[in-house]
Formats: C-alpha cells, sequence, structure tokens
C-alpha cells in the first residue's frame, strides 16, 4: 500500500468483535450503488475482500452524566448501540432513531432509563429532521448533560449550535458528528470537517450562531471556553 496508489476508504463503526473466531460485525447503511462503500456491502458475498485499518478512537470514554441525549440515523445507530451497551445500569436519559424501515429498528441492551425512540421517517423527509424536532421539544434536564450524536451534516449543524450555543454543554461532555453529507462522498466531507476544525476562530464560532438563529430565537450566547 505504501507505493502504490491510495486504496479507497470509508469509516465505519465496529458493532461487535469475536476475537476469538477473528470475526467483527459492521452494519452498513444500503443507500444504493452510489458509493463504493454501498455498493461493496450490497454485492458482498463469502471471501469477498475488504482491508480494514483502525480502530480510531473510542467516542464516548467515560459516563458520568445525570441526563443522556443520544441521537443517531441509520449511519450512527452502531455508534449509539456501542454507548448505550456501555452505559451504568442507572443511566436515564432519552435515544432517538431515524430509521427508513420498520424493520431496522434493532434490540439494543440498554438501561431502563434510557427510553428509546425509533422513528420511521420516509425518503422525501430531510434526513434528520425528525430527530432536530424531537430534541428541540425535550425539556432540558438538569446537571450534566452528555449527548452522543451523530448523522447527516444538516442535522448535526443544527444540533451542535442547539447544545453547545443555547444550552452550553461543554464539548468534554459532547460527542456530536457528522457522518455523511447529502451530495458529498466521504473524501469531500472530511476535507470540510476538517477545514472547519482548523478554522475555531470568532468567525467558525459566527458561522455556528448564523446558523442557529436562522431556525430559532437565541436565549443564551457562549463564546468563551
Ligand atoms: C466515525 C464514523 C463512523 C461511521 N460508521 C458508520 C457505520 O457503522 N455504518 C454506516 O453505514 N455508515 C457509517 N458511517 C458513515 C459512512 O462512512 C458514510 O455514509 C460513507 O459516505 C459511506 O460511503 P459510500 O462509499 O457508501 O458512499 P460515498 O462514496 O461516501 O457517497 C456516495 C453518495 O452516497 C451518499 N451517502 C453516503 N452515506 C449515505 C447514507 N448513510 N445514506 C444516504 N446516502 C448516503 C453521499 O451523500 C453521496 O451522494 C460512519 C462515518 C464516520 C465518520
Amino acid at each position: 500500500m505504501s507505493d502504490g496508489p491510495r486504496p479507497t476508504v470509508r469509516t465505519y463503526t465496529v458493532r461487535h468483535i469475536r476475537a476469538e473466531s477473528g470475526e467483527l460485525d459492521i452494519d452498513f447503511v444500503d443507500h444504493g450503488d452510489h458509493g463504493p462503500a454501498s455498493a461493496w456491502a450490497r454485492a458482498a458475498k463469502p471471501g469477498a475482500f475488504c482491508g480494514f485499518g483502525g480502530p480510531g478512537p473510542v467516542k464516548l470514554k467515560c459516563y458520568y452524566a445525570d441526563d443522556y441525549l443520544l441521537a443517531a440515523d441509520m449511519s450512527a445507530i452502531p455508534l449509539v448501540a456501542a454507548s448505550l451497551e456501555a452505559m451504568p445500569e442507572h443511566a436515564e436519559g432519552d435515544a432517538y432513531f431515524e430509521i427508513l424501515d420498520r424493520q431496522d429498528q434493532q434490540y439494543i441492551r440498554a438501561p431502563k432509563g434510557i427510553r428509546q425512540h425509533w422513528m420511521v421517517v420516509t425518503p422525501q423527509e430531510t434526513p434528520g429532521d425528525r430527530i432536530v424536532e424531537a430534541i428541540l421539544k425535550r425539556p432540558w434536564a438538569q446537571g450534566t448533560v452528555q449527548t452522543c450524536i451523530a448523522g447527516e451534516r444538516g442535522m448535526i449543524k443544527q444540533l451542535r449550535a442547539y447544545i453547545s450555543v443555547e444550552r452550553e454543554t461543554l464539548t468534554a461532555d459532547s460527542y456530536i458528528s457528522g457522518y455523511w453529507k447529502v451530495g458529498l462522498v466521504e473524501d469531500e466531507h472530511q476535507k470540510m470537517k476538517r477545514a472547519e476544525a482548523d478554522d475555531a476562530s470568532p468567525k467558525r464560532r459566527f458561522s455556528i450562531l448564523r446558523d442557529y438563529m436562522k431556525t430559532r430565537t437565541i436565549s443564551a450566547i457562549w463564546f468563551g471556553r
């Protein structure tokens, strides 16, 4: 690989791993043949080749919140499932899932105090809209809130502005990440994310605020830290 062309790379979450048998499970969203990963998964048969690099860092390393807020579209169900399975038994909160078919709903071993909301959306709906609506309606809990949220970039932009700006949730408590973007292949999306991360300037903070103000009135503004 070091002297040849760079292979096509896509990012996926390990859902389960069985070291003793050398197996791991990955849940691919089947979004048709317009992407090498989705196309590969649709056509995969025993013996089909797929190389691996990683793993990347664990997204939420410790759990100490009074209230948990989790959300995923289909691409991030494995992430939120892994977080729910790792949480302490007494954890409380809500987990919102957008799925494309009732059959996409799955059993996740989660603390009893976490309410799971599985919402079936149609292809005509904008990805993430139902999750955003549900989270904005949900009363914000007192105490420490930890989030674990991922999915389409449009949803993430709205929720990041709400969670960071209005609710002043600290970044350390809050995993929130765009996993894909309508109309962009993953490399383009990652490039856009890197450019934004490099731009940790007042301009960046202003753009978060501007996106937020398009949809909501503001009651608190967070510039510091
Ligand atoms: C940390 C991380 C973990 C991830 N874990 C998972 C996972 O476990 N399972 C999973 O399925 N995805 C996961 N993703 C998302 C996945 O990497 C992207 O969806 C990726 O774009 C898929 O590659 P592709 O080759 O199929 O499509 P690409 O070549 O990247 O894109 C082709 C077209 O398909 C569209 N597209 C891409 N993803 C979707 C989608 N989910 N729904 C509808 N249209 C889409 C694009 O907008 C583009 O128009 C993860 C992403 C990150 C950053």
